[in-house]
């Protein structure tokens, strides 16, 4: 019997994975403190020493899916280079929607309402405590997972959307209704784009292993859900045939 893992998981990013904080601060001692305290929590640390490192950091991040995403920016105000603010700026003005803890030494209110002002979520004044700054670190992230949570389509392909929590397929901007083993199978498919799939496979993870029925069956549904999909049944461009195999999607 084939087995095959079935994607239950539906979030994009588990919340399993180990967090990354990148730490922008230039003096030596508290972005080693910084480090080492968040190193302790468990969550992987990205330093830089000047606001030109961190936006490449960030940059890189961004463009590149395949990377692991930074979760949260620590930042410090006065930096060589490029500063605290300037970054915010920047990235917001970027649609980068990462959330940012400013650190400074600046107590003053004009500054911290400044710092939120350019798209700061947080703002912590130094001194501070260790434990204060993880409680804050923690919070945001968790704020941000939970946003991303509810907001984000869990699956998307061209203009195809598939919301997992929802069981909700939008198509170029329309909700389209589909019976529960067709949304079975495009779940299935847009989890592992470009994968080939066997009949057998599909039964297995569709219907379940103890499935009676005809083989048919499956490409009985494939035509369903073309119906519903494609532009042109005939020409297919979500759910494609290989030949001598099975289908895949995309
Ligand atoms: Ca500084």
């Amino acid at each position: 019997m084939l087995s095959l893992e079935a994607p239950q998981q539906t979030s994009a990013q588990p919340l399993t994975q180990t967090q990354r904080i990148l730490v922008v601060e230039d003096e030596d001692v508290i972005r080693q403190m910084i480090t080492i305290a968040l190193e302790d929590e468990g969550y992987e640390v990205l330093v830089a020493k000047d606001g030109r490192t961190a936006l490449s950091l960030l940059e890189e991040a961004a463009k590149n899916s395949s990377n692991p995403p930074i979760d949260l920016v620590v930042l410090d105000l006065m930096l060589p280079q490029v500063n605290g603010l300037d970054i915010c700026r920047l990235l917001r003005y970027q649609g980068n929607i990462i959330p940012i803890l400013i650190l400074s030494a600046k107590a003053s209110e004009t500054d911290r309402v400044l710092g939120l002002e350019v798209g700061a979520d947080d703002y912590l004044t130094k001194p501070f405590s260790m434990r204060e700054l993880i409680a804050r670190c923690r919070a945001l992230i968790r704020r941000q997972n939970f946003s991303t949570e509810i907001s984000s389509p869990c699956r998307k392909y061209q203009d195809l959307t598939l919301y997992s929590k929802e069981c909700r397929v939008v198509l170029r901007g329309e909700e389209i209704a589909l019976a529960p083993k067709e949304y079975r199978i495009l779940e299935l498919f847009m989890s592992y784009p470009k994968r080939v799939w066997s009949r057998e496979q599909l039964i297995e993870n569709v219907w379940g292993a103890d499935f009676m029925g005809d083989m048919k069956t499956v490409d009985v549904h494939i035509r369903w859900l073309r119906e519903k999909l494609e532009l042109d049944p005939s020409q297919p461009q979500y759910i494609i045939t290989v030949r001598g195999f099975g289908y895949r999607f995309g």
